[in-house]
Parts: structure tokens; sequence; C-alpha cells
């Protein structure tokens, strides 16, 4: 029997289960949901963004430490690899700023519209509603899993059922008790991507806006670490698009961060954000701009002066952070008053005392320790005939496609490893 099982219809299940019946198997993908491919239609604001064009070791570089695991598979399969594939399925793609992969249509459904003509094509058995309870095991090796109570039985078992986050798409941390009942580590789960909260009501009041270009520095202090209770700093910066929510931050910028963030605050560190909300101008630069603002506008309120400067809704906010009435004039600005401000518009300081949840969470930081699983063919080294794919795996990356693409390769793999495991 050369049959392989897929557990979970996401990127890495679906282009598995493909892989696997290109190559001879016969698959049933067994997908918990109605429908597969759920998150992919979500996915980068409905338009998905599959990858990206950077090269491979750039591209490693977004995985942080744990990106070497993939060297292996992006040999094989990698981002011209996955636009010939989809190309080669009739779906056209574009790549946008920042070396982003989309459809060129822009359609997230697209892709899996795409997915599933491909998989239909190889007489791929998809059984929806199919959720996946345990794996079975007889003398140490796998025989198939239990899904909706009834056994299902396969040479080879492809576990590719997502992370925890945004656990309405149907990947809701199943994939960990899946994995671990067979042995498998779980380095501890956290959300990535993920939206932060603020101290304070600074956020509260600028609720709904969106800024664009804004300078963000991070600042991590160790409370406990140091000689003597001194404090050791950690900083970065980032640069760009930030959105202010009731609750806190998030936008791009923000979530590019947000690994670092949550990391410190579980290790019980203080966690701090300073923005810059004019990167481009230097200190001096600023106060030129400033005192051109003050002269032109001499005969104007403050506030009507100011919003030259910065969006309306900042305005107020600006004026009692840093104690000026709205409606004395801009000439009487003094020296001192200007200095305030110019330190305020490149300092704006935020505490941060948590982040939002799995459900607002783009990935899964965490999962299956790449210690156990064999980067050439994705194998368990904890149960022969296991595979795993995909977001389960300890595997995380910045924004900017680079999940996406490490999905569909890991799955590519799995699905080849699979067959070969049937035919040995
Ligand atoms: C809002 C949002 C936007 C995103 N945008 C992008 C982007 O533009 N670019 C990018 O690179 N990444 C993006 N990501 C991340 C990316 O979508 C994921 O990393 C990727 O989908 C992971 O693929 P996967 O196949 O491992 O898991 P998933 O896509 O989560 O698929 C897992 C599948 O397994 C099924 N399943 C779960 N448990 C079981 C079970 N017990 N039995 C059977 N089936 C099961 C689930 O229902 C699901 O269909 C985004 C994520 C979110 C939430």
């Amino acid at each position: 029997m050369n049959r392989v099982l897929v557990i979970g219809g996401g990127p890495a299940g679906m282009m598995a289960a493909g892989q696997a019946a290109t190559h001879g198997a016969e698959v049933v993908l067994l997908e918990k949901m109605q429908r597969p491919g759920k998150k992919i239609a979500i996915s980068g604001k409905g338009r998905c963004n599959l990858s990206n064009s950077a090269e491979l070791p750039e591209f490693i570089r977004h995985f942080g430490r744990n990106g070497r695991f993939l060297y292996q598979a992006f040999q094989h399969f990698f981002n011209q690899d996955l636009i010939d594939f989809f190309e080669g399925q009739g779906l056209k793609l574009a790549t946008e700023r920042g070396g982003r992969i989309f459809p060129a249509q822009g359609n997230a459904p697209d892709v899996v519209r795409t997915l599933r003509q491909w998989l239909e094509e190889l007489s791929v058995s998809l059984r929806p509603n199919s959720a996946v309870e345990k794996l079975l095991i007889d003398n140490g090796k796998i025989t198939g899993v239990l899904c909706n109570g009834h056994p299902v039985y396969g040479r080879a078992v492809i576990l590719a059922p997502g992370g925890a986050s945004y656990p309405a798409t149907g990947s809701s941390g199943d994939g960990y008790k899946l994995a671990a009942s067979v042995g498998h580590s779980i380095v501890p789960i956290r959300p990535g991507l993920v939206p932060v909260i603020t101290q304070g009501d600074l956020a509260q009041r600028l609720a709904g806006l969106h800024l664009r270009n804004v300078g963000v520095r991070l600042i991590i202090n160790d409370a406990t670490g140091g000689k003597k209770g001194s404090k050791r700093q950690k900083k970065c910066t980032a640069f760009g698009e930030l959105l202010f929510m009731k609750y806190g931050l998030s936008g791009p910028v923000i979530l590019t961060l947000s690994n670092q963030i949550v990391d410190a605050l579980q290790a019980d560190k203080q966690v701090q954000l300073i923005l810059d909300l004019k990167p481009a101008l230097d200190e001096q630069k600023l106060d030129a701009r400033l005192q051109r603002d003050v002269q032109n506008r001499h005969k104007e309120p403050m506030q009507s002066m100011l919003r030259g400067l910065m969006p309306e809704k900042l305005v107020q906010v600006c004026l009692d952070e840093i104690g000026l009435a709205p409606d004395r004039l801009a000439g009487e600005m003094r020296a001192k008053e200007r200095k305030r401000l110019r330190f305020w518009l490149k300092n704006i300081p935020l505490t941060i005392t948590g982040y939002r949840g799995f459900t607002e969470a783009i990935i899964t930081c965490g999962g299956v320790s790449l210690k156990e699983v064999d980067p050439r063919t994705m194998a368990s080294t904890c149960c022969p005939g296991l595979y795993l794919a995909g977001e389960v795996l300890d595997l995380q990356a910045d924004t900017g496609g680079y999940n996406l693409q490490a999905a569909f390769s890991t799955g590519w793999i799995a699905g080849r490893s699979a067959v070969e495991h049937c035919l040995n």
C-alpha cells in the first residue's frame, strides 16, 4: 500500500499532498474545516504575499536563528520554483516593493482555487470536516490516524496542521498535541507578528491614526541582569508604517519588532518603544524647519501651525504633552518651547505592558523542535513514517512572504519524502 495521509489543508499540506500524488502515491488529505486554505484566503490582507524575491542568504536571515534548518528545503524548492509552479498552473504572479510576490490580480482566494484544482487533477482525495484526533502507532511505526472517531490507514503520514494563530481558520494548536504524543518536544509557543499593548491613554487617544514613515526604537531593559543590580540594555531600530489601536500599537513596523517584544516580556524584561515622527530630519534640520514654520505662520494659533507638521489627530495630544495653549500665537513660541516640541517629535515614549493573543497573531512562534526533524526529508526522528511541514515546526519569519514560502517548501519536501518511504 503506498497510501499517504496528509493532516491539514493549508499551503504546507496541499503542496505535500500534490507532490506525493505527482510521485505515484494514493493521497488522502484530511482537513478539519469545511474548506481547505482558509488562512491563505485571508493572507496578505486578502492579496496573499506568497513569497519574496530575496536571495537565499537574505531570505534565510528573515527566520532568525532557526533559518539554517531551511537551507535544504530551499535548495530544492525556492521562490523561483514557486513562481514557476503557480504560473504553470495558470496563476500569474507579480513582484512588488520589497520583493514581495503576490498573485498579479491581487486575489488570495485564487491561490486556494489553483491549489485545489491541481489536487483534483491529481486525484487527491480531499476529505473536509475531518479532524484528526490521534496518530495510530504499531510497533513504533505510524500506521494511520484516528479521524472523527474512525481509523484511516496509510504507510506514511504528513503532519501539516499549522500553528495556533487565527484559530478560526482551523489551526488551533492540534499539531503540537499530535506531535508530542509520539515523543516530539515542543518549544513553548507564543503569539508572533502580533500587536502590542501600551501603558497610559496615548494610544487610545490616537486610535485609528495610521502613520506611514515612523522611526521606532525598541529598548529592552534587563532589570535583573548586570553587576550590582545595574541594568543591561538592548536596543534596535526599525522604520515603517504604524497604526494606533485603542489598546496599543499595530502595523508592519510593530509586527516586525513584536517577536523580540514578546520574548522580552515573557522573560520579565522592561520594554519601551520610542517613536520618531520625523525620522528623515536630524535635530538640526528639524529645528531649522520649526523656526521657518514659526516665522512664516507667526500670526496663526499654535494648533494651526502644528497642523502643517503632523496629522490633525496628533495636534491636541502634542499640545497637551508639551504644555502649549492651542490659541497662543505661533510667533510667541519661546526657544525653550520649540526645543520641547522638537524633542517630543523625535522621542515619543511608550511603555509596552503586553501583547495581543493568538487570535490576532499572524504566526505562532515556537512549535515542534527542529532537532527532531531531518531537514533533508522533513522526517520525524521520533516516529518512522511521520513527516512534518509548515507552521507546526519551530520556524518563524518576518512579514514579507517568507512564512508561506517556508510552508510550501517544507510541504514540497515532505510530500516527496513520504512517497520514498512508502516505496522502501
Ligand atoms: C491574517 C494572516 C495573514 C497572513 N499573511 C501572510 C502573508 O501574506 N504572507 C506570508 O508569508 N504569510 C502570511 N501569513 C502566515 C501564513 O499564512 C502561515 O504561516 C501559513 O498559512 C502556514 O501554513 P500551514 O500550512 O503550516 O498552516 P495553515 O495555513 O494554518 O493550515 C493548516 C490547516 O490544517 C488544518 N488542521 C488543523 N488541525 C487539524 C486537524 N486536527 N485535523 C485536520 N486538519 C487540521 C487547518 O484547518 C488548516 O486548514 C498570514 C497569517 C495570517 C493569520
